[in-house]
């Protein structure tokens, strides 16, 4: 049975049986679905094919023995020369001095390595003794711990296949296996660990890139379903009338994109499930609006509302903007680190009392301390900033609030529907009109004064600029020192009517709330700053965003910043001060001045950087897949979405008999009940 310990097999001990533990083999089933993380491939092209800086085999005949030479400390350096196609090429083997008895003049030896075409050598990584004719083409190459090496493993697993190899069974309902020409399960495992040639190792890959998105995206919509089914009834019954008023107040009609958002929400605050939503916008989309309309609904339901955000900063302009915005249709009260004794106490006493209609502050508003009335709606936003477990802190404070993640940082649509597959998604994806373009420079550092002249002459048609100190590394002090360098510098650059500001994260937050208003108020013209401005804030007059050292950013912050500006109807500008070392950086910079679609960008974000790294290092929330990469098999993952969501819809897990292969392998792998908070 596959479900066997490995030890079953002949050779494999107890040693090798703990090694093969430590990399999660522990059955039969196991080690034959362990699957090789990349394949060599020894496939022969002619000389005149091979592409610079390529990795490629070649095979020739030794032209004479290998010279050796050693540097520095146990480092070797073997030469020699083979003969392909009547050509002579060089070859460079280092520190692999014993290879120097094995390969003499006059054999056949197959060599791959790094091509490099200029000077016809081969940096070689692996070689082969022989014409690659009678060797296998193509390699598996597994990762490995302990003892354990390629070729034992190899044995290990051809044994496994012999023995056991006929009992591999169809996971997948044969509509599918037909509908996407995949090969079944059992060809598919033979094909993945002796893989004859590539054609057939694509659709073996193939098969298991999409066996591996389908049950994970039915594994998320699965706990999906069973989170809304499990929560108890909040229907909040919102006056709609009352909504519509609001909606007509503002100051512009909504785009539609903000109005699909906004019925979603509605929708989902009147449905007895749980709301757990995820609503992304590019900088300046209006999503704070759709957020304030959907608080506002919740109070005329009779509940309290509370929006959660990252920095103090933001919580005081969203305060501010929203006790104008509701007016005397909702008491809004502020709560943050520094709202302190009394004052603090009264404000917590409201809430209690119910006497607050709508909490506005940063994580404060998750301590102990803090106790709801009646919490009917919380927003998180910014949210990729909090950990999972501060969110799920505030969602737990109320009687199953319904909870609205927001998030300016567009995340690509593979991500969205992996490390978001349990939630439900809205998308605002439309500006609001009249919108101009952000023009975006990528300039070198001595050109400051320039840009510094360029600042000059657009505060001197009344518009306000930010310059974001450099960022040395994530130690605050450095970052501090900067900007009080920089601000110095500007002050003493600028004539006495361009007034500077500063500011930065240390400041007592009475100081930050000082120069920001300031700067709303164009009593400084220009603003050096930290980081510490990139979420939310909202200055439509300010037109230049200076970045430095903007090499040091990622694309999403970048143009996180970058939405700073252009948020006005004149024309705006961001120059960014680069002097990147890496073509990836060099590439950053291109993609900034090219696209200011967040969307796009995120997608390019994604390609430099990798899935893990898209969220930043703490909580990615991106899962891990073993054959299928989510960049490179986008449209399986899609593919997949869609059958699980069709699975689900239909309850084909329950009433199919074609899916109960791969229900009783849900059952067994996931214990959903667990997975439930
Ligand atoms: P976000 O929170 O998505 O960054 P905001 O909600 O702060 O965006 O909106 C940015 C600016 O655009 C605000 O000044 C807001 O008043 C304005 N705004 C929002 N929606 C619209 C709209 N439909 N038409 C015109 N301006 C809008
Ligand atoms: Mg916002």
């Amino acid at each position: 049975m596959l479900s066997e310990p490995v030890t079953q097999l002949k050779g494999v001990g107890e040693k090798a049986a703990e090694d093969l533990a430590s990399l999660n083999i522990h059955t039969i089933a196991d080690l034959l679905d362990y699957f090789p993380y990349r394949y060599d491939v020894y496939e022969i092209r002619p000389l005149s094919e091979l592409i610079h800086e390529d990795k490629v085999t070649i095979e020739g005949r030794v032209v004479h023995d290998p010279t050796l030479t050693f540097y520095g400390r146990k480092k070797s350096r073997l030469n020699f020369t083979i003969e392909v196609e009547g050509v002579a090429v060089k070859a460079v083997m280092f520190n692999r001095a014993f290879a120097k008895k094995q390969i003499q003049a006059d054999q056949m030896i197959t060599l791959i390595g790094k091509w490099d075409a200029h000077r016809l050598q081969i940096t070689v990584s692996s070689y082969k003794l022989g014409a690659a004719e009678d060797q296998e083409k193509i390699n598996p190459v597994y990762s490995l711990k302990g003892d354990l090496t390629n070729i034992k493993l190899k044995k290990m697993i051809k044994a496994a296949l012999t023995d056991y190899g006929s009992q591999i069974i169809e996971l997948l309902p044969d509509r599918y296996l037909e509908a996407y020409k995949i090969p079944n399960r059992k060809d598919a495992v033979f094909t993945m660990h002796l893989p004859k040639e590539r054609m057939s190792l694509k659709h073996a890959r193939r098969r298991f890139t999409y066996e591996e998105f389908l049950i994970f995206q039915l594994k998320m919509q699965l706990l999906r379903k069973i989170k809304r089914e499990s929560t108890q009834g909040n229907s909040q019954h919102y006056d709609s009338n009352k909504i519509e008023e609001f909606i007509n107040e503002f100051p512009f009609s909504l785009t539609n994109a903000q109005k699909k958002s906004l019925d979603q929400i509605l929708t989902d605050l009147k449905s007895p499930y749980r709301m757990n939503r995820l609503l992304q916008g590019d900088v300046g989309s209006g999503k704070t609006a759709v957020a304030a309309i959907g608080l506002y609904a919740s109070i005329t339901a009779g509940k309290q509302g509370a929006l959660m955000v990252p920095t103090e900063i933001l919580a005081e302009q969203h305060y501010q903007s929203l006790t104008e915005l509701f007016g005397d249709r909702a008491r809004v009260v502020l709560l943050t680190g520094s709202v302190k004794g009394k004052k603090r106490k009264q404000i917590v006493a409201a809430v209690q009392a119910h006497e607050a209609d709508i909490v506005v502050g940063t994580h404060a508003l998750i301590q102990d301390e803090v106790i709801f009335s009646d919490l009917g709606f919380a927003i998180v936003d910014e949210q990729h900033r909090f950990g999972v477990e501060q969110r799920r802190t505030l969602r737990d404070k109320g009687l199953n609030p319904d909870v609205l993640f927001m998030t300016a940082t567009p995340i690509p649509r593979t991500l969205a529907i992996t490390a978001f597959g349990d939630m439900d998604v809205s998308v605002i994806d439309e500006m609001p009109l009249g919108r101009k373009e952000i023009e975006t420079l990528w300039a070198k550092e001595n050109t400051f004064e320039r840009i510094l002249d360029f600042i000059e002459k657009r505060v001197s048609k009344g518009e306000q600029a930010y310059v974001i100190s450099p960022l040395i590394e994530e130690s605050d002090k450095l970052d501090i020192q900067n900007a009080v360098d920089l601000f110095q510098q500007l002050q003493d650059y600028f004539p006495p009517e361009v007034k500077v500001g500063l500011m930065h994260g240390r400041l007592p937050s009475i100081e930050k709330e000082e120069v920001m208003k300031r700067f709303a108020a164009n009593e400084l013209q220009v603003l050096v700053s930290t980081t510490v401005v990139e979420v939310g804030v909202n200055v439509p007059n300010a037109t230049v965003m200076v970045i430095y050292d903007a090499e040091r950013f990622g694309l999403s912050q970048l143009h996180q910043l970058r939405g700073r500006v252009g948020r006005g109807e004149k024309q705006s500008y961001c120059i960014l001060i680069a002097e990147p070392k890496g073509e990836v950086g060099k590439e950053r910079m291109r993609i900034m001045t090219e696209t200011t679609n967040g969307f796009e960008l995120s997608e390019q974000d994604l390609k430099l950087r990798g899935p893990g790294d898209f969220f930043g290092k703490k909580q990615s929330g991106v899962p891990e897949f073993k054959v299928a990469d989510m960049i490179h098999d986008y449209r399986a993952l899609e593919t997949a979405r869609s059958d699980a969501q069709e699975i689900i819809e239909n309850s084909l897990l329950e009433n199919d008999e074609q899916f109960y292969r791969l229900r009783q392998y849900l059952e067994q792998e996931f214990s959903f009940a667990d997975k439930l908070d």
